[in-house]
């Protein structure tokens, strides 16, 4: 058994000003001094903050990411950032293919691919987000909806060190609902066999995420599933003591 070290990681989404920021991460840098964690700490806030949160969170063990990146360096991409601008000023991560991207965005694997190769390139973790919609798991298509997105979304030079999945049911985002501990289960074995056609052998150290209304009340059940290694939390990670609480789920 390999023993894969969990990464609590906080999307912040479209939210935080300047000042709510930078006290939540505050808060967090505080709790981390606290003593040795047995998880890894992320958080993503907006593009205009992820600079200061960097700053903020230096000399502490908190990672900061962006939220997306373009797949290109640089050019003419009115309101893009790209990868390597976000490593400049501090980020060690990024999100890439979230729901909300391929919905609102109409990313299609193949763009997510591409960002997650930018992302590798510009020498960023890639936390690639895949995940069934409601209709899709009613059809009894979650497993391969997920398995295809896998594939299609991972590009060529992905490990476990350069990637994260992130596997997140659109149903159960910012819903409140959760999928159950068996559902979790299956989709994350499933994916862990999927990711050995990239990985070969070294799929048993890819960390796998959950994401989907996690909450302190809920985290450590999901945590505890073999095949978890962590959560991607939206709402929840905008509280330091909510966040913090989900951590101690590990
Ligand atoms: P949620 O969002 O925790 O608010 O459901 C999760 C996500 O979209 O990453």
């Amino acid at each position: 058994m390999t023993a894969r070290r969990p990464l609590i990681a906080g999307n912040w989404k479209m939210n935080g000003l300047r000042a709510d920021g930078l006290k939540l991460v505050e808060g967090l840098v505080a709790h981390l001094r606290s003593g040795d964690q047995a998880f890894d700490m992320l958080v993503c806030p907006p593009t205009t903050l992820v600079a200061e949160v960097a700053a903020a969170a230096t000399g502490s063990t908190l990672l900061v990411g962006g939220q997306d990146c373009h797949a290109k360096e640089k050019g003419a991409h009115t309101g893009d950032t790209s990868a390597w601008m976000l490593k400049d000023v501090g980020a060690s991560c990024v999100i890439v293919g979230h729901s909300e991207r391929r919905q609102d965005h109409a990313e299609s694997n193949a763009v997510v691919k591409a960002k997650a190769g930018a992302a590798h390139a510009a020498g960023l973790i890639a936390i690639v987000c895949i995940g069934e919609t409601l209709d899709q798991r009613d059809r009894g298509e979650a497993l391969s909806v997920v398995t295809s997105q896998l594939l299609e979304s991972l590009p060529e030079g992905a490990t476990p060190e350069n990637t994260v999945v992130a596997y997140e049911p659109v149903w159960a985002i910012g819903t409140g609902k959760v999928a159950t501990p068996d559902d979790v289960a299956e989709v994350h074995a499933e994916i862990r066999k999927q990711a050995r056609e990239k990985m070969g052998d070294d799929a048993a150290r890819l960390r796998i995420l959950y994401g989907g209304s996690v909450k302190p009340d809920n985290a450590k059940e999901l945590l505890a599933l073999t095949d978890v290694d962590g959560a991607l939390v939206g709402g929840a990670s905008l509280k330091v003591e909510d966040f913090w609480a989900i951590a101690q789920g590990c």
